[in-house]
């Protein structure tokens, strides 16, 4: 007998009201969402959907207004500031479109930096910042600023830097926005290696159906309401193996 997949994420109910008062707008109505360990979801939908409310929600950027949101059995609302970016810290990995690496920085340095704010000695943030560029492709690019970069490897760096704590998730909202599509295809492959190789939890918002191709489940958004939700038959993206 097996049992049920481990649940990581659940949502229920969950709203998400911006503003106070006659100027307030509800970005998210009402979302219930399950995700396993091991998934690797798309989120699509028009822009103005709710995609990225949901995305900073799941990832303790920010908090809902109502409804619930439970982490590995743990309720995420019941907890305080702190508690949140510790889990924050420990189980999530973060990557946006435009990269947000620091710019006078060295890859490696800005690799580094989640370490840092968890404490660890510099030789052990070192040996981390470098297995992770690795893990990108990246080898021997630790030393160069994000200028000297192409965009394909600056997002290459910024993935590095979500990695390096081990998360369980990785969160990317329009992790390809602001690339070409040979180097977006190329980020989707990494995300669908660490995803099947490494086990990581990827959740992926996209509006490119090219690139929502490589998960294993779509979520559509539309109007702050989950509109679909279905496995992907075929994933992997075109070509893929
Ligand atoms: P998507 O990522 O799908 O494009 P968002 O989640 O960013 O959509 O936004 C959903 C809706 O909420 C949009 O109408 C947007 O204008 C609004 N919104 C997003 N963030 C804020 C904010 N900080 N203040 C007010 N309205 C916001
Ligand atoms: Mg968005």
């Amino acid at each position: 007998m097996s049992s049920a997949p481990e649940a990581l994420i659940q949502l229920r109910g969950v709203t998400k009201a911006y503003g106070q008062g006659q100027a307030s707008f509800l970005a998210l109505k009402g979302i219930d969402l399950d995700i396993t360990r091991g998934e690797f979801v798309a989120v699509m939908g028009p822009s103005g959907s709710g995609k990225s409310t949901v995305m900073n929600l799941l990832g303790c950027l920010d908090v809902p207004t109502s409804g619930r949101y439970i982490f590995q059995g743990v309720p995420v609302e019941q907890l305080s500031r702190d508690q949140r970016a510790q889990l924050r810290r420990r189980h999530l990995g973060f990557v946006f479109q435009g990269f947000n690496l620091l710019a006078r920085t060295s890859a490696l340095e800005n690799v580094e930096l989640p370490l840092l704010y968890r404490g660890e000695n510099a030789k052990s943030r070192r040996q981390a910042a470098q297995a992770a560029l690795a893990q990108v492709g990246l080898e021997g690019w630790g030393h160069h600023t994000p200028a000297e970069l192409s965009g394909g490897q600056q997002q290459r760096v910024a993935i590095a830097r979500a990695l390096v704590t081990r998360p369980t998730v990785l969160l990317a909202d329009e992790p390809t926005g602001n690339l070409d599509s040979a180097r977006s295809h190329e980020i989707m492959q990494l995300l669908w290696t660490l995803n099947g190789e490494h086990g990581i939890t990827v959740l992926m918002v996209t509006h490119e159906p090219d690139m929502a191709a490589y998960a294993k489940r779509l979520v559509h958004f539309r109007d702050g309401l989950m509109e679909h939700d279905e496995p992907n038959p075929h994933p992997g993206g075109q070509g893929a193996i």
